[in-house]
Order: C-alpha cells, then structure tokens, then sequence
C-alpha cells in the first residue's frame, strides 16, 4: 500500500521544550481517508464557484478539535526528520504525529507566525504573506488619493539620506552612496504628502511669531547691536520681522524661548540681506537637547558636535519658505553620526520646540510649528518636477542602476516610464489645486519619451513585437517590469481626465495601447502561487524573478485601482485570485 506525505495537511500549535512545533500528519490511504480528502477537495474547489484553488491545511481546524477530545497527556519523543534527502531537523514525534520547529517551517516555506496574547488567551498565528492589501475606498480620480500612498511614508525609509535644504525634496541612496535626485522616489513623497492631506484635512498649527502683534519682546536680542523690528513687506503686503545680529554661528542670535509641543513641522517665510541662518533647538525624550542649523550654504548636511546643518543654498534677493520635518531632520542627522543601527538603539526623539534663532541680517514671516503641512511637502516635490524637467520632457536618474549586473545594466542618465508616470500623476494633481498651468504644461511634456524606444534613449519597448510596453528600466533586451509599467498608465490615464481635448490625443492613444498590452499580457506574471515582478526569465532565459510580497501587493493594488476605471473584468479577477495566494492558495494543479 502506498503512503504518502501530506504536507501541511494539518497545523497544531504546540509549546514544547525550546520551541513551537507544528504537526504533519503521516496519512495511510484508506476508506477514511479517501473520503475525508474529497471533502476537502470539492470545498477547496468551490470558492468562487471555479475550480482554481487549492486550498493549502484547510482541514487543520477538524485537527485541532480531534486532538484536543481524544488526546490525554501528550508524551512525545525525539524523532530525525531528512529533508528530501539533503538534511536533518529534529523533530518530535506522538504515535504517527511528527511535530516540526516552527523556525524551520518559517525558512523552508517563507511564511510567518507568532504567537499572539488575548487577554491571557494566547495562540499561535500563522501568516502566508507579510503584506497588506489596501483596497480603493472609491472610483480611481486623478483629483483623489494616490493609490494606497496615504500609507506610504517615503521620508522615513534608510534610503532616504535626507530632505535636502536647497531641494525640499528626498536625496536617495539606494543605488548610490553619493545620494541622488530620484524623480520616482520624489513623486512618491508628493503623492504621499496629498494624499494624506485628502485623508487628514487641515493641520493643527502653532503661530509662532506673523509679525502682527506688532510685539517683539518674545525675542531676546544679544546686545545693543543687534535689532528686531516689525516692519510692512511690500511684496508681501504684510507685517513681517527685520533682525540684524552677528552672523556669525559662534555668536548669541536673536533667540525666542518655547515650550511648544504641538507639532513637528517648522515653517518659515524668509529673506535674507546678508549671510544669516535660522536654528532651532529640539528637546528630546532622553532630556537632551538637539540644534539644527537651517545655514545658507550648498552643503547637503553636516553633524558637527550636538549640532546638526542643513545647506539651504542662497536665500538672499527674493522671499522663500523652508518646510521642515523637525523628527526627521533630527533622525537622519543622527543617522549621519551613528549610522542607521546606532541610531535606532539611540531612540532619541523629538519631544519639544525650545527655541527659535535668527542670526545675519533679514526678514522672516509665519514661523509656525504645525502636526503636518502635507500641501507644502506635496508642493516641493511639484515644483522640484517642473524646475528639473529636460527638454525631452523627461527626469533623468544621473545613477548607474544594474538590474542584471554585466546583463541589464543603465548607466546614469536613463530615464523611466515609472517616473514619467508618477511625476504626470503628481503633476496633474498640483494643477487642478492650482490651475496653474506650468504644472499641466510639464506633465503634458512627460509623454514624449513614451513614444521613443529604449534603444533610442526613450522608454518604450515592444512584446513579441505586437504589445507596447513602456518600461521602468528600459534596458536592452526589455525587462518589462509589471508595477512600472501600471504606474506609467496611471499617469497616462490622469492626464486623459485633465488635458483639454485638443491636446490630449497623446496620452489617449498610449493609454489604449498600454491597456490593451497590460490585459494581454498580464497573465505572463502569475504563477499560480505568487507573481513575477519581471519578465527576465523570458527575454534573458534565466530563472524567474519572483516578486515578493510587498511588490504582489503592490500589483494587487494597482488591479484593484484599474478595476474601478476600467470595465474588463481581468483587472478583478486577477486581483482576487492574487489576494488568494497571499494566504496559501494556489492555482489548482492537473
Ligand atoms: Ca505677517
């Protein structure tokens, strides 16, 4: 008689000696058996009304409750289980039960579990994905949230070396330690920032100095040189401070004390006759006290004893604000000195704004501490787009990215379908806020490199010759990367909804073209138990690059997303058999 492994086929929690051990039941083909195994198929097969799951230990919950009836004290022993041959793991074995370390389950399947407190109740949960899926609350609208980007914090990420001063957008390092402008990653903290504004309305802010008190005596001026008057801003047309005190960052300022913790986001208006800075000085919840220099200079940032420096370039001539995020400017300082590990065992935040410094001479307008001021943020990345746009419409990323080292290699300069997208989207959004039409006259130039081929320097490629294809790395042969490629037509699909009819003929025809290729060829990247985040295994011959589970959610999202602009019913379909893997079903096998 033949016996057979039925892996997974039942899951018991137990706690024993050093670790948690999980069941795999040895199954004899019986009569018993035989029946209990249809049952579970014909249940399995039954979701959705088709047959296209199996539905991984779904007779584990009838496991449990015959365990605990019929079991007394459980005694178990120590069993060597081999591992197709290759290894050992020592397991532990209760007649024909044999219990396996949750920790080798944990590597072997890559799936996850803890156990989890209820009140005293505790259990032990298990996990076939580590992501989440966040499903659109309503119709996709170029004017509405971005996605599921209200849940993105991009500012916060390693990779991110900081805000920059001179920029008020992120420096990346993720391909380069040098630190780079990456337009995906700077649209990205923009559509972050207005989506949160949708979802959060306006933020609590703090005035902490607008010049209409007509009253300077929250500030303490250093000596009899130094000055501090309200004056009338013609440009402006309101009141706003004059200071004129030393330079020099070894003297005193011009200081007003605080004791504000009501946010953590500093604005100010500022303009600058001289060389000067702006300082704050930070109470965190260790007691220690932190100053950040806000200085008129093109260094990126510097730490230099307790003391951070942001560069915020000349801000001499003309009136400019600064947004600053006080905890990260204070986190990415500290990650500077100690370095990203360090500062985590550091823990060292933000608690309180105790001052606010002026140095040189200038003049400063609505310096406020607010919870968040999303509309700037989304703003600075808006106008970084529209200020750094070439004359082939497009962001070039100056940073070697080797998708396949010595295969798929770009050198610095390539630009992405990804980032035209994601910079068309954003932009489209800063135009209907605005109207503003330098905003729509850049995202309508952001299309032009659609139509070039990646040979070309463009970013266009073409699938069996038949489907067009615009490419996050348009690299030679094609990768087609599916989440780039989505994305790409989300931007195109934003500017069909906004251009006036006479120029929006461009974007329409590339968005026709690229959703016809997105539903011939979307099926390319299932596997029947995951997706594949490329198609390298078919242009390179090389083994799949499977997506792990943040991209498959990620390509789930954006079918969820095209599913409410788009009538064909495979943008659903997909998307619920795609959530289905996340928890262990899989494609029904022949
Ligand atoms: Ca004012």
């Amino acid at each position: 008689m033949m016996r057979r492994w039925k892996l997974l086929k039942s899951a018991i929690v137990c706690l024993l000696l050093c670790g948690v051990y999980f069941v795999f039941s040895l199954w004899t083909r019986c009569d018993v058996n035989k029946k209990d195994d249809n049952f579970f198929r014909d249940e399995n097969r039954q979701i959705d009304g088709e047959l296209h799951y199996h539905n991984r230990g779904a007779q584990s919950f009838n496991m449990v409750e015959k365990m605990s009836q019929e079991k007394g004290p459980v005694k178990y022993q120590e069993i060597e289980c081999v591992i197709n041959g290759e290894y050992s793991v020592q397991g532990r074995r209760e007649e024909n039960e044999v219990y396996f370390p949750f920790s080798f389950l944990q590597k072997y399947f890559e799936v996850y579990g803890k156990i989890e407190d209820y009140d005293g109740y505790e259990r032990f949960e298990w996990q076939h994905s580590y992501s989440k899926v966040f499903p659109p609350k309503e119709k996709y609208s170029p004017d509405g949230v971005f996605m599921s980007f209200e849940h993105y914090n991009v500012e916060v990420r390693d990779r991110v070396k900081c805000i920059s001063g001179m920029e008020a957008v992120p420096l990346s390092t993720q391909w380069g330690p040098q630190g780079y402008f990456y337009p995906i990653q700077i649209a990205q903290y923009g559509l972050s920032h207005y989506s949160k504004y949708l979802r959060d309305g306006k933020p609590d802010v703090v005035i902490l100095e607008d010049g209409e008190e007509e009253d300077v005596s929250d500030w303490t001026v250093p000596d009899r040189k130094s000055q501090m008057d309200i004056i009338r801003d013609g440009t402006l047309d309101t009141n706003v401070i004059e200071f004129k005190t030393s330079d020099s960052l070894k003297s005193r300022g011009i200081v007003m004390s605080l004791d504000e913790e009501a946010g953590y986001i500093f604005n100010v208006q500022m303009k600058f006759i001289t060389n000067g800075s702006i300082s704050v000085t930070l109470e965190t919840n260790n007691g220690d006290s932190m100053r950040i220099h806000y200085v008129q200079s093109t260094t990126l940032m510097m730490f230099h004893g307790r003391e951070i420096f942001y560069g915020l370039g000349d801000r001499r001539k003309k009136w400019s604000r600064i947004t600053r995020d006080l905890i990260i400017d204070l986190q990415k300082g500290l990650a500077l000195k100690y370095g990203k590990s360090k500062r985590n065992q550091l823990k060292s935040d933000f608690v309180k704004l105790v001052s606010v410094c002026v140095r040189g001479h200038g003049y400063i307008d609505n310096v406020t501490l607010s919870s968040s001021s999303h509309l700037d943020q989304f703003y600075d990345a808006a106008d970084w787009l529209v200020r750094h746009q070439d004359s082939r419409g497009g962001w070039p990323i100056m940073v070697k990215r080797r998708l396949v080292p010595e295969v798929l290699d770009l050198p610095p300069g390539w630009y992405s379908a990804m980032a035209q997208g994601q910079a068309i989207s954003l932009l489209i959004r800063a135009y209907l806020m605005t109207k503003d039409h330098k905003y729509l006259d850049a995202a309508l130039d952001a299309t032009k490199l659609y139509e070039i081929s990646s040979e070309q320097g463009g970013v266009l490629a073409k699938f069996a010759g038949v489907y067009d294809w615009y490419e996050e790395y348009p690299t030679t042969p094609s990768s087609f990367v599916l989440n780039g490629f989505i994305f790409s037509l989300i931007g195109l699909y934003d500017l069909t909804q906004v251009a006036p009819s006479d120029k929006a003929e461009p974007a329409e025809r590339l968005y026709n073209a690229g959703i016809q290729s997105l539903k011939s060829m979307l099926l390319l990247f299932d596997t029947g138990s995951g997706t594949i985040y490329d198609l390298r295994h078919f242009t390179l011959g090389m083994a799949p690059n499977l997506a792990r589970w943040d991209y498959h959610t990620t390509h789930i999202n954006q079918l969820l997303l095209l599913a409410t602009i788009e009538s064909d019913p495979i943008f659903r379909t997909t998307a619920d058999r795609w959530v289905g893997y996340m928890k262990g079903h899989r494609a029904a096998h022949n």
